[in-house]
């Protein structure tokens, strides 16, 4: 049976692998070499400097590819990384249309940086499919989609926003990075480019920062390869080695997270100081249906608004937390909080932030796979 049949479970394990040619390692060695022997000039054996490739990031994009349903898997330093590669696809003069409730990262190298280039950027809750249709002019090259949205857990409709991007001829990238593959295959549905922070979920331990990008077609990897060899902001060997290790168990790890996420979800639902929770799993969710359509899960992360809450109470209760582990970021198997109004959105002004809803008390959750009644008293003795 070929690999390509595999099903998620076996792929996150053995697709797009094969034992280490040189002696038959089941785990690709950590190639750390900078340079490849020839026996002559431009004789060697596929690998010539691993700025353009190296064995060990070879086998990372490969199981990338794999997971996502795409041909093509490139691996960077960091998911900023991957998304100025793509980027670099533009010309002056262009335009992009993104999720408005976007990672602040994203948020920064765009207006920051690219709009300095020529790049202009438009927002769009892509709620209203006929409000995205109208910000579309013959500029307009690219969409950038980001579901579930942080830290609202928004969810946009990947196939509806395909459909409108084929039609007018854009590509349609999405960050992947909240979902993973095993809950969202946004290729599946239509979308050009996925992106990961493969950080998060794909990597799971809080222990590399890398990026990913996955494609199917042939002409759009070719220039997202050599992007990535120009401008060199490539994934490490070690890095790669830890990343791939990490997707081997993806699978359970998610599983475990949804499971979690679930319990804690309904927990702080039913909890009389809570005022409002938002996870996509909830009927009452906005876009809950999409949700159910477009993922297999509803994954772990939640955000909530205790009743009452001030931006001091808020600090409080994210202090008092013994297991959730104050911290940026998210998806690793500990369970982390984070209070965004001073943390990932405090450079974003009161104004702007609580137009998207981040309140000064909201309080966001990345469940991790301990057991839920350990992280339940943890939020219990918080909370009193
Ligand atoms: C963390 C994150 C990024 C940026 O990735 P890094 O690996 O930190 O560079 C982009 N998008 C989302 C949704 C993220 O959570």
């Amino acid at each position: 049976m070929g690999k390509k049949e595999l099903k998620f479970n076996s792929k996150a394990i053995h697709g797009g692998q094969q034992p280490d040619a040189a002696y038959g390692a089941v785990m690709p060695p950590i190639y750390q070499t900078s340079t490849y022997a020839q026996s002559t000039p431009g004789g060697h054996k596929g690998y010539e400097y691993s700025r353009g490739a190296n064995p060990t990031r070879t086998a990372l994009e490969n199981a990338l590819a794999s997971l996502e349903n795409g041909h093509f898997g490139m691996a960077f330093g960091s998911g900023m990384a991957a998304i100025d590669a793509v980027m670099k696809l533009l010309s002056p003069g262009d335009e992009v249309i993104c999720t408005s409730d976007l990672y602040g990262g994203s948020y920064r190298l765009f207006k920051k940086v690219y709009e300095k280039y020529g790049i202009k950027f438009r927002f769009s809750e892509m709620v209203d499919m006929q409000e995205l249709v109208s910000q579309i002019n013959e500029n307009t090259r690219l969409v950038w989609v980001e579901t579930p949205t942080n830290p609202m857990m928004n969810i946009i409709d990947i196939e509806a926003v395909a459909k409108i991007t084929k039609s007018h001829k854009l590509l349609l990238g999405v960050d992947n990075t909240f979902a993973t593959p095993y809950l969202q295959r946004p290729l599946d549905l239509g979308a050009d480019i996925i992106m990961h922070s493969a950080t998060k979920y794909l990597a799971g331990h809080s222990d590399v920062v890398v990026g990913a990008l996955v494609v199917k077609q042939q002409e759009l990897a070719d220039q997202l390869y050599f992007i990535q060899k120009s401008s060199g902001g490539i994934c490490g060997p070690m890095d790669s080695y830890l990343t791939l290790r990490g997707i081997k168990t993806l699978h359970v790890r998610m599983q475990r997270h949804c499971e979690n996420g679930e319990s804690i979800a309904k927990y702080l639902e039913n909890h009389s100081k809570i005022d409002k929770v938002y996870w996509p799993g909830f009927e009452h969710h906005l876009n809950h249906e999409v949700a159910k359509k477009q993922m297999t899960g509803f994954g772990g992360m939640i955000s909530f608004v205790p009743k009452g809450g001030s931006y001091e109470s808020a600090i409080k209760i994210v202090e008092n937390l013994q297991i959730f582990t104050l911290a940026e970021s998210l998806g690793g198997v500990e369970s982390l909080v984070g209070h965004p109004a001073s943390m990932s959105h405090g450079s974003i002004p009161k104004e702007e932030r609580e137009k998207n809803g981040v309140v000064d008390a909201l309080i966001r959750l990345s469940v991790g796979i301990e057991d839920v009644e350990d992280l339940i008293a943890d939020l219990e003795q918080a909370l009193n």
